[in-house]
Order: C-alpha cells, then sequence, then structure tokens
C-alpha cells in the first residue's frame, strides 16, 4: 500500500477516535465508528484515481451520500481537535474530505 493511502487512513482513524470518544463515549471505536472507518478506508484503497486527488475535491466522489456526510460530520467535529493533538498530520491531511 502506497504511504500516502497509509497515512491518510491512519489520519482518519485518529480523526474517527476522536469524534466516537466525543460523542460516543467508548475508549474504543463503537460499532457504528468501526463500520465508517471499514467503508471510508475501503473506499481509499480501492480510489480508482491516479493521482488519488484530495476526496473532498473529488470529481468523482465515490461515497455513497450518507456515508460522506457522516464522514464530513466527524472531520467537522475532530478537525479543529486534530490541529492540537497532531499538528503535522493535520496540515498534511486533514482538509482532504
Ligand atoms: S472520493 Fe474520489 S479520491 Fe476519494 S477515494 Fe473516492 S474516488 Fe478516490
Ligand atoms: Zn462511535
Amino acid at each position: 500500500m502506497a504511504g500516502n493511502i497509509k497515512s491518510e487512513i491512519r489520519t482518519l482513524e485518529r480523526m474517527m477516535s476522536i469524534y466516537c470518544r466525543g460523542k460516543h463515549g467508548g475508549e474504543r471505536l463503537c460499532p457504528d465508528c468501526g463500520a465508517l472507518l471499514v467503508y471510508a478506508a475501503g473506499c481509499i484503497i480501492n480510489c480508482p484515481r491516479d493521482p488519488k486527488p484530495a476526496c473532498k475535491a473529488c470529481p468523482s466522489n465515490c461515497y455513497a451520500p450518507e456515508k460522506r456526510a457522516l464522514i464530513r460530520e466527524v472531520m467537522r467535529y475532530s478537525g479543529p481537535k486534530m490541529l492540537f493533538r497532531h499538528p503535522l498530520l493535520t496540515l498534511r491531511h486533514y482538509l482532504r474530505f
């Protein structure tokens, strides 16, 4: 797997866990957030675009509309928190959705 794909998925994982902890209260990802992470990681791994653009700027966004809305909610919630916890990762990746 290409390094940028791995790093994108790692960032997504961190953002999902910040979101889930804040909204759903557990130490580990809840089943819904876990399923969303698996879904989004699958889209990124199977991305047909080469080079891969930022998902939020992608003209043929491959996410199902409801999943895309959920991911955007996660980004909105976790983005500002990521700035403090993982500033470098955030600078590089958090606006990719
Ligand atoms: S939204 Fe676009 S860039 Fe993101 S994974 Fe899907 S096809 Fe690739
Ligand atoms: Zn959750």
